[in-house]
């Protein structure tokens, strides 16, 4: 899966990004980040990105450009990207199509981050007093001046992209003033009204599921293993069975003998009942013939 996230500074790019790299496990593209990296490295392209980033600018297209373009041939960002603050001028975006065709490479969806202007100064202070509270190094053009220039740069050289990726029917637009969880779910729903996403892997990638394979199989020989002393269970089990079936055929014997023994007693009653009948009827005999 490969995606875009256009927005403003402070419209949540960064956060959304990262929530969906766990979700999806693919990678983030940060431009912004890497020309940090580079400045920090003191790399000639971090020297020549230093003083523009510092006051707001944006760094020459080709040099975001040759960045990107090495980014992702990167074995990492083979299952998929996010690509958060490129493109950020219609050139750069240009030069992307061109990059991904070249490559072989689709692109799924850009997601437009909308926001109102007024919210986008105080978020980005809330970050800065997060950074601080956290004891990280605080961004040298998160400062309101130099916040209103690159708003200024988004609205001049970006918002263009907005209507760039709309003509080609890539563009999907989210409310970000919504809470960050309500803004990622909205997110994950639109990739799967596109077919970004497999809705039976609940959200993950085809390259993710593909990874998951190996712990499935896992699992299978383990349900198999547990299977084994279910078997044994029922091994035990089978004395039991047998037991039963004495404890049966007992019972019937023990009736059968009942049976016979009551017929036994029924037979010498009725002997005896015969007998005593006779007994009877030859005294009445005798009687009948004595009044005679
Ligand atoms: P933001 O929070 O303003 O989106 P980023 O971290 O994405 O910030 O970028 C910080 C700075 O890095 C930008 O103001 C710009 O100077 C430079 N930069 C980042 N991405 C690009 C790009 N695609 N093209 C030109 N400059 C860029």
């Amino acid at each position: 899966m490969r995606i875009i996230l256009l927005g403003p500074p402070g419209s949540g790019k960064g956060t959304q990004a990262q929530l969906l790299v766990q979700r999806y496990g693919i990678v983030q593209l940060s431009t912004g980040e890497m020309l940090r990296a580079a400045v920090a490295a003191g790399t000639p392209v971090g020297l020549k990105a230093k003083e523009i980033m510092a006051s707001g600018g944006l760094v020459p297209d080709d040099v975001v450009v040759g960045i990107i373009s090495d980014r992702i041939e990167q074995p990492d960002a083979k299952h998929g990207f996010i690509l958060d603050g490129f493109p950020r001028t219609v050139p750069q975006a240009e030069a992307l199509d061109e990059l991904l065709k070249h490559k072989h490479m689709k692109l799924d969806a850009v997601i437009e981050l909308r926001v109102n202007e007024s919210a986008l100064l105080s978020r980005v202070e809330t970050r800065v007093a997060q950074m601080r509270e956290r004891g990280e190094e605080v961004r040298l053009d998160d400062t309101p001046e130099v916040l209103t220039k690159r708003l200024a740069s988004y609205r001049s050289q970006t918002e263009p992209l907005i209507h760039y990726y709309s003509e080609r029917r890539k563009l999907s637009t989210i409310d970000g003033m919504m809470a960050i969880d309500e803004v990622t779910r909205a997110i994950h729903r639109q990739l799967l009204a596109l077919g970004a996403v497999e809705p039976k892997t609940h959200g993950k990638t085809r390259a993710r599921s593909a990874a998951k394979a190996a712990p499935a199989k896992k699992a299978a020989k383990r349900a198999k293993a547990a299977r084994k002393p279910a078997k044994a269970a029922q091994k035990a089990a089978k004395p039991a069975k047998s037991a039963k079936k004495t404890v049966k055929g007992a019972k019937k014997a023990a009736k059968k003998a009942a049976k016979k023994a009551a017929k036994k007693v029924a037979k010498k009653t009725a002997k005896k009942a015969v007998k005593k009948s006779a007994k009877k009827a030859a005294k009445k005999v005798t009687k009948k013939r004595a009044k005679r």
